[in-house]
């Protein structure tokens, strides 16, 4: 099993999942770079996986609908084109010796969810698109601040060792606003020039862990619904 990261439009991450001889799509942005990669190893595409309708995380699945058989799995959401099976919190789905468990994530759209892929004697790998991002969380769009603040301590307690992958590459804007809210803290200071660094050797900064976003992320550090609430509205400002 490999997870490939694939950039697309300006900041939109999507993720191929591989297999031996087949390969899942996460909110594909984009038709051609997935194309291109299915191509390059010989995959085949058998799944899409929707996180939530905006543009940005479906654009590519009319075309790779057109070019595959693949079916389109998301949360029960008619903005999602060709969405075959809704899913929803505790469904779960086997992909090549792994397996796909959907979380039920709202409060940056109205029906957000994330995917787990379990795979044995490897970390867990979260897909949670425009909810969790790095040292981030998603703007509260359709959702409200309450839904998403559960959903981001729903988040933080999967194992530390999860990995994260999420929707975007904020990771650098995310820690300058992080230091705006405490200036001198060494975590934030100390991922901020790992991100830097990442970003000038052309690599994306993702994955991160659930653990490393409980220490360098300042809304996975609110203590409560109300100063989470307080922190993304100032977020929204900044
Ligand atoms: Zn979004
Ligand atoms: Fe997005």
């Amino acid at each position: 099993m490999e997870i490939v990261v694939l950039p697309a439009l300006s900041d939109n991450y999507m993720y191929l999942i591989c297999a031996d001889a087949e390969a899942v799509i996460v909110d594909p942005a984009a038709e051609d770079p997935v194309m291109r990669e299915l191509d390059k190893r010989g995959l085949t595409l058998t799944r899409i996986l929707i996180t939530h309708h905006h543009y940005d995380h479906v654009q590519g699945v009319p075309g790779l609908c057109r070019h595959t058989n693949a079916e389109v799995i998301g949360p029960n959401d008619e903005r999602i084109p060709g969405l075959k099976h809704p899913v929803r919190e505790g469904n779960t789905f086997a992909f090549a010796g792994s397996d796909f468990r959907v979380l039920d994530t709202p409060g940056h759209g109205d029906r957000d969810v994330s995917y787990l892929l379990r795979t044995p004697g490897r970390p867990d790998a979260l897909f949670c698109g425009d909810t969790l991002f790095v040292s981030g969380c998603g703007r509260v769009l359709e959702g409200s601040a309450e839904a998403l603040w559960t959903s981001l301590r729903k988040l933080a307690a999967l194992p530390d060792e999860t990995r994260v992958y999420c929707g975007h590459e904020y990771t650098e804007e995310n820690l300058r606003f992080a230091l705006t809210v405490d200036p001198h803290d060494r975590v934030y200071q100390d991922s901020l020039t790992a991100a830097q660094q990442r970003l000038r050797d052309g690599l994306p900064t993702v994955p991160s862990t659930i653990g490393t976003e409980k220490k360098a992320n300042p809304f996975l550090r609110c203590d409560s619904s109300v100063a989470f609430t307080a922190l993304r509205k100032r977020k929204d400002r900044f």
